[in-house]
């Protein structure tokens, strides 16, 4: 995740035989090497690279084009914050719509609301949805009678569907931009889900009280977190009347930390503080409990250091 130059590579480390074969994401801000024990699968989709590595410490990875994209360690707290915030968030979360997220993680919590009637999932890569299904736990996500899953390209999907249908949306995405071997900037398929045209999709697509929530990169790299100041601006230019981004602490994720931009079309139509306690005893009660995501995180994870509330919001 986040825009680094990513470089996957499978070379033997002779001086550490026994730990095996090595990944490497190099990013111009750091590094991040994950000792692999071998490669567990490795194959080039019509739209990219798709290796499963294993580390002692994070379990298995998955990785996209060279960039990590979730661990079986710290995925819990992406995936839990991008699904739980929204879906708290909201009064009664009926219709959902999932865009990316492939290893169906945020799926699966979304699929934890009891409210939840019908989730659309739309994906660009059957391919990764089934090396998920092969490798990871919540691979099972897809069964849920309640999900129809859609393999398509997230922006067309949007253009097509119905006005005012949805009441959260997640766009859980990998990097709209990357590097190519010779460090010229490259677009990305999820580029796409970044532009303004899809924005106001988004926005058109939701009901009244519908609420957005979507990937944002890092604050800790400055060119990432000026392209998620424009997307907030972009998000309220459309139409939304809040949208604020929010933080996630993820140690395998370049600088050790994510961000989301959580959009409400109508925030005073939102949950109230004791209504998501009373939910989240009720998911615990049943067993449906969360790891990192908690009620307090409703607020907290908003809690930006200054100088990046300055530059998000401005004085
Ligand atoms: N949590 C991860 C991160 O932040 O890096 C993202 C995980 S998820 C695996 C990213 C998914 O976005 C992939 O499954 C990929 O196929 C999907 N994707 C990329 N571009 C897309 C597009 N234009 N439409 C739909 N899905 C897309």
């Amino acid at each position: 995740c986040s825009a680094v130059k990513a470089i996957s590579s499978s070379t033997s480390m002779s001086a550490l035989p026994e730990v095996g074969e090595l990944f490497e994401e190099t990013g111009f801000y750091q590094s991040i090497r994950l000792f692999d024990e071998p490669p567990l699968f490795t194959k080039q989709s019509a739209f990219q690279r798709i290796e499963v590595v294993r580390s002692p410490y994070y379990g298995k990875v998955l990785v996209l084009d060279g960039v990590l994209q979730l661990t079986e360690k710290d995925a819990n707290a992406y995936n839990e914050m991008m699904a739980h915030l929204p879906m708290f968030q909201h009064r009664s979360p009926q219709r959902v719509l999932v865009i990316g997220g492939g290893d169906g993680y945020v799926l699966s919590e979304v699929l934890k609301h009891e409210s939840v009637l019908s989730v659309d999932h739309v994906d660009l890569d059957v391919e990764v949805i089934e090396t998920c299904r092969k490798f990871f736990s919540w691979g099972d996500a897809w069964k849920d009678p309640r999900v129809t899953l859609h393999i398509a390209d997230g922006a067309e999907f949007v253009r097509n569907a119905p006005t005012g249908y949805y009441d959260v949306i997640v766009q859980d995405s990998s990097d709209p931009w990357g590097w190519d071997e010779s460090g010229n900037m490259v677009e990305l398929p999820s580029k796409v889900l970044y532009a303004r045209e899809h924005f106001e999709n988004l926005h058109r697509i939701l009901g009244q009280d519908g609420i957005l929530n979507i990937q944002a990169e890092t604050l800790q790299i400055p060119s990432d977190f000026a392209g998620a100041t424009e997307w907030r601006q972009t998000l309220l230019d459309v139409g939304f009347s809040s949208s604020r981004y929010g933080s996630i602490l993820i140690s395998s994720y370049p600088t050790g930390q994510i961000g989301f931009l959580m959009s409400e079309k109508k925030p005073d139509l939102s949950t109230s503080p004791r209504d998501i306690q009373q939910r989240f005893a009720a998911l615990k009660m049943v067993g449906k409990s969360t790891s990192y995501y908690h009620p307090r995180l409703q607020v907290g994870a908003f809690d930006l250091p200054y100088w990046a509330e300055q530059q998000m919001y401005g004085d």
